[in-house]
C-alpha cells in the first residue's frame, strides 16, 4: 500500500534533516507518496505569506503530515506557523514521548514519560493586545484596578470542551498503550477560573477510566518533581502553555532537543514534528542531529498502521546512538547530519521485520505490556 503524506521540510535546519529523513524512511520499506509544499520564512519572500493555502489543503487531503522546524521571529513579523497549522487543523493533541536512548549523555537513566500537552486553545490562543489600544483601556477598566494602566494584554481562554477532549486523549492513550497513569498539571490554585475549570473537568472524566491511576500536581511543583524523581511519573496531562514547558523540560532529562520527538493530533488529521526549533545558526552546515525529526517519522509510521516499520526504525536509531560511532555533536560525536543517517539506513537494512521496540507502546519501552 502507498501511503500519501505532506511533507513540510520548513525553513533553517529543516529542509536537510527533512531530506535525510525521507532516506531513512525509505529506507524501512514503506510505501509513501510525499506530496512536499513549503511554508515558513522562505516561503515568506515569495508567496508573501509563512503559510499558503496550499500547505493547508495538502494537510487536508492527506490527513498526514511530516514537518520540519519552522523559524517564529520574537516579537515582530509574522505569528507563528506551527501554532497556525495546529489551530487550522484543529490538532488538538500535542505528544510527546520522552524516553531515555542508552548512550546519551543525560543526568538520568531509565526515563519513560508521555507529555500530552492541549494544543489549540491557553496563552496560545493568539488573543492579545498592546499597550494603549483601546481593546486594552477596556479590559484595564474592566478590571476595576487590578491591571497597571500601561499593561499590555494577553487573554488566557479555557474551555470546556477542549479540555474534556484532551483528558480524554490522554486516558485514551494510556489504555491503547497499557500506560498505568495520568497526571493532570495545572495551577488550579491560582487560577481558579480557567486552571479550576481544567481540573474539574479532569476529575470528571478520570473517573470514566477505573483502570488508569489518575493523580494531580501544581505546576511549579512538577518541575521540581520531574528534575528530582522522573521516574515517578508516566503519562502527564496539561493546558498549553505549561504544556510547552514541561516539554522541553523532559527533553533537557533525556538529553536534549536532538532527540525530542512529537506528534499533534486530532480527530481529521496528524502532524508529526520535532520539539525543537529551526536552530538556524547551524542552517546548511550537516551539523545537526536528525534523530528528533526521525523519532517523529516513527510516531508518524506508527499512526499509519505501519507499526513494524516504526518499531525496526527506533531500533536503528537506538543501535547508532548505543554505538556512538556515528553521531552529531550534540550526542558526542563528529558525524552529520547525513552521515548519522546513512549509518540508520545501514542498521536498518540488517534488523529483521518483527523486531521489538519502539517509543509508541512498544514491548520493548519497559511498562508497557
Ligand atoms: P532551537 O530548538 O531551534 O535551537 C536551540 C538550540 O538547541 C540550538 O542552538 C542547538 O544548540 C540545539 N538544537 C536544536 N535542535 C537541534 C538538533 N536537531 N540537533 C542538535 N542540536 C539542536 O530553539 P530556538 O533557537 O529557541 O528557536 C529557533 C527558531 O525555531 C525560533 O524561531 C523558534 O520560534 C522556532 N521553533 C520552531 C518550532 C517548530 O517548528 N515546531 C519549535 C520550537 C522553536
Amino acid at each position: 500500500m502507498v501511503h500519501e503524506i505532506t511533507l513540510i521540510p520548513g525553513d533553517g535546519t529543516g529542509p536537510e534533516i527533512c531530506a535525510v529523513v525521507k532516506k531513512v524512511v525509505a529506507a524501512t520499506g514503506v510505501q509513501i507518496k510525499w506530496d512536499q509544499v513549503e511554508a515558513g520564512a522562505d516561503v515568506m519572500k515569495t508567496a508573501g505569506t509563512p503559510l499558503p493555502d496550499n500547505v493547508l489543503a495538502s494537510c487536508r487531503r492527506t490527513k498526514v503530515a511530516l514537518k520540519g522546524p519552522i523559524t517564529t521571529p520574537i516579537g515582530a513579523g509574522f505569528r507563528s506557523v506551527n501554532v497556525a497549522l495546529r489551530k487550522e487543523l484543529d490538532l488538538y493533541a500535542c505528544l510527546r514521548p520522552c524516553r531515555t536512548y542508552q548512550g546519551v549523555r543525560s543526568r538520568y537513566e531509565k526515563i519513560d514519560l508521555v507529555i500530552v500537552r492541549e494544543n489549540v486553545e491557553d496563552l496560545y490562543a493568539g488573543v492579545e493586545w498592546p499597550v494603549g489600544s483601546e481593546e486594552s483601556k477596556k479590559i484595564i477598566a474592566m478590571a476595576k484596578g487590578k491591571i497597571n494602566p500601561q499593561a499590555a494584554i494577553s487573554i488566557k481562554p479555557i474551555s470546556r470542551f477542549n479540555s474534556e477532549r484532551i483528558v480524554k486523549f490522554a486516558f485514551e492513550y494510556a489504555v491503547k498503550h497499557k500506560r498505568r497513569k495520568v497526571t493532570v498539571v495545572t495551577k488550579a490554585n491560582i487560577m481558579k477560573c480557567t486552571d479550576g475549570l481544567f481540573l474539574d473537568v479532569a476529575r470528571e472524566v478520570a473517573k470514566r477510566y477505573p483502570g488508569i491511576e489518575y493523580e494531580e500536581r501544581l505546576i511549579d511543583n512538577m518541575c521540581m518533581q520531574l528534575v528530582q524523581k522522573p521516574e515517578l511519573y508516566d503519562v502527564i496531562c496539561l493546558p498549553n502553555l505549561y504544556g510547552d514547558i514541561l516539554s522541553d523540560l523532559c527533553a533537557g532529562l533525556i538529553g536534549g532537543l536532538g532527540i525530542a520527538p512529537g506528534g499533534n493530533i486530532g480527530d481529521q488529521g496528524a502532524l508529526f514534528e520535532a520539539v525543537h526549533g529551526s536552530a538556524p545558526k547551524y542552517a546548511g552546515q550537516n551539523k545537526v542531529n536528525p534523530t528528533a525529526v526521525l523519532l517523529s517519522a516513527e510516531l508518524m509510521l506508527d499512526h499509519i498502521g505501519e507499526t513494524d516499520a516504526a518499531r525496526r526504525l527506533d531500533k536503528a536509531v537506538a543501535e547508532v546512538i548505543r554505538e556512538g560511532k556515528t553521531v552529531t555533536y550534540d550526542l558526542g560525536g563528529k558525524a552529520g547530519t547525513r552521515e548519522m543517517g546513512d549509518a540508520i539506513i545501514e542498521k536498518l537494512a540488517v534488523i529483521p521485520p518483527g523486531s521489538q521496540g519502539g517509543i509508541h507502546g512498544s514491548p520493548a519501552s519497559g511498562r508497557r505490556g
